[in-house]
């Protein structure tokens, strides 16, 4: 491997994910090193990201969830891993640790040649009245937490949860109870639930939870937790009434040995590390949900507690201690989750944060079949590109649907990654046959759409934008069949069907710009051309009708709606 051939001692603070990961590949890269990992806790490697599905009974074994015991891992890999022990102190000066066994209490040093800090992060729990005093209130990292919750279900049998907040692990919970049989009510302070979601994509979700028989209450808190947790006053007065209550209000990074030895972090937290994964200390490494890394796509720090970043992190900082030099240059993000039937999934950067950050961008929604619609079973989709509207680069993309959600995200993030424009998404060449796709897939359609308004031969608005417009006095056009219109349209809009549009040409103004919507957006792109051929200036809304209306929660379309045009 090229490597470095003197022995070293590696300590290693943390033993799952980022920890675990680093542990066996700087085994693989050296047979000789001395690699003492420890945990604080008592289980090693285990399954993080499975353990909703373990509460809700979709996992059946606990087993499963120990991906490897301290026994199996030590003999494996040769490491020296020593659980229920937390690492309370570094010694920068002297390159050691001081550890402390949680049991007995015994402390003592270790020294190292070099440290990887993997300490992950923790829950958040506000200082709320009454929490303290709650018996049923729970947060949810790791296989003592796991044990806890599901003792609770199984001795309690509650028949009421309340979940708070309504991140990617709340949703996860709030699926896995209702799955249980248990009454969810989620709580979420702001007024969307999935933050990486936008807004209008977010409804999609809102509108799916409530299908599904929870309950979903957004733009409100808990002011307090009343009888032991058995009552819970928000911040709008309302009264639920819990039997348990998941905390999930987001993560903060451990970082306390870090600042207790004079690393830097960042201004959420984050641990501050180089390219190479390296703190200001070059014999102390730090990766996971502990460190503060770069937005890929903007190259500014961020957050992204996530499971793919801390294993790939893992194994370029054990690379790394062996000379190898390997830069990490970035996070996308990218996340996936299921939502009851739903799948939701992003990377990159969202409308909001492009909006936050003044980058110029333009955003498109397209509503494409899963698979082709003559063979059963497609679902609609849905999903929006970010992008620069100079030069085509890719920014971001959100999906959400029932089927096909996932593949469309890996590929933009593949694309990102590779520095593609929109203008090669439609060379894509993707696998393709009736029960997976289209011969003109999802991805190749956000490219044709995208590329369009790069070129300027398609300009859009969008749905937040409609109201000022009417208000203004523009005229809007729904160029839908007069079935679908008489079905529900947008307040203002006057319905000349696309079929129709050539013989009523002398119905569009052409002194001032026309608004044109339709179902998803395709017929008014080709309502728009029609027009411009005439010599009149239009605009076409994103996503159609179909966006409207889930921004909106007109229950209008379902999510299972195959109508396509
Ligand atoms: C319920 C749940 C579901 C999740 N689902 C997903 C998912 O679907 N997809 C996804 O990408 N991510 C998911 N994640 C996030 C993912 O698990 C984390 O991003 C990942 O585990 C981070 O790895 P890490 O090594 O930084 O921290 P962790 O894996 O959390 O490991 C840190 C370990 O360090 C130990 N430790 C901390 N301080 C000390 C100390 N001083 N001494 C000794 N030991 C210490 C802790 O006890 C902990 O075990 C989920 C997380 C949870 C909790």
């Amino acid at each position: 491997m090229g490597v470095l051939n003197m022995t070293k001692k590696i300590v290693i603070v943390g033993g799952v994910a980022g920890g675990a990961t680093a542990a066996a590949r700087l085994r693989r890269i050296d047979e000789q090193s001395h690699i003492v990992m420890f945990e604080k806790g008592e289980h090693i490697s285990f399954a993080n990201c499975g353990l909703p599905y373990y509460i809700g009974g979709v996992i059946e074994e606990r087993s499963k969830l120990l991906v490897q015991t301290v026994e199996g891992m030590s003999h494996k890999f040769k490491l020296d891993i020593r659980n229920l022990t937390e690492v309370i102190k570094i010694n920068r000066n002297e390159k050691s640790v001081t550890v402390k066994h949680v049991i007995t209490g015994q402390e003592y040093k270790e020294s190292y040649d070099y440290l990887i800090l993997s300490p992950g992060a923790r829950a958040i729990v506000p200082p709320i009245k009454g929490i303290q005093e709650a018996k049923n209130l729970f947060t949810l990292r790791n296989i003592p937490d796991t044990d806890k919750i599901k003792l609770w279900v199984g001795e309690q049998k509650p028949q009421k949860a309340v979940v708070i907040g309504g991140g990617f692990i709340g949703l996860e919970m709030a699926e896995n109870l209702h799955h249980l049989g248990i009454e969810v009510t989620i709580v979420e302070a702001s007024n969307q639930v999935m933050a990486p979601l936008d807004y209008e994509m977010a409804q999609i979700v809102h509108q799916h939870i409530r299908d599904m028989g929870s309950t979903l209450i957004l733009n409100d808190g808990v002011q307090s937790f009343e009888n032991t947790g058995k009552k819970i006053i928000l911040t709008s007065g309302l009264e639920l009434e819990s039997d348990m209550t998941i905390l999930s209000v987001g993560v903060r990074p451990e970082n306390e040995l870090a600042i207790s030895a004079d690393l830097n972090v960042g201004s959420r937290g984050g641990i501050i590390v180089n390219e190479y994964l390296q703190t200001e200390d070059p014999f102390i490494y730090a990766i996971g949900d502990a460190i503060e890394v770069k937005d890929l796509v903007q190259q500014i720090p961020t957050m992204v507690p996530l499971a793919w970043p801390a294993n790939r992190q893992g194994r370029i900082v054990a690379d790394n201690i062996y000379g190898k030099n390997i830069a990490y240059k970035g996070t996308l993000g990218t996340a996936i989750a299921k939502v009851f039937d739903l799948t939701v999934a992003v990377t990159g950067n969202n409308e909001k944060t492009l909006n936050g950050l003044g980058v110029p961008f333009q955003a498109i929604h397209i509503h494409p079949l899963s698979h082709a619609g003559y063979y059963p079973g497609g679902h609609q989709l849905s999903l929006k590109l970010t992008f620069n509207p100079e030069d085509g680069s890719i920014y971001g993309v959100q999906g959400v649907g029932l089927d096909g959600v996932d593949k469309r995200i890996d590929v933009i993030a593949t694309a990102i990654k590779a520095g593609l424009t929109v203008y090669d998404l439609p060379e894509l060449e993707l696998a393709y046959a009736p029960p997976y796709s289209s011969a003109k897939d999802p991805v190749n359609m956000l490219g044709y759409v995208a590329s369009n308004i790069v070129d300027g031969a398609l300009r859009t608005f969008h749905y937040h934008e409609i109201e000022k417009l009417i208000s203004d006095g523009a005229t809007l056009i729904d160029v839908r069949e007069k079935e679908e219109f008489d079905l529900g349209t947008i307040p203002g809009a006057k319905n000349i069907p696309l079929s129709e549009i050539r013989e009523r040409i002398v119905e569009f103004p052409k002194e001032k710009t026309i608004y044109i919507t339709c179902q998803v957006g395709l017929r008014g792109y080709l309502a728009t051309r029609v027009l411009a051929e005439n010599g009149i200036e239009a605009v076409n809304l994103s996503g159609g009708y179909k966006t409207y209306s889930q921004a909106y929660g007109l229950k209008q379309q379902s999510t299972l709606n195959c109508i396509n045009k």
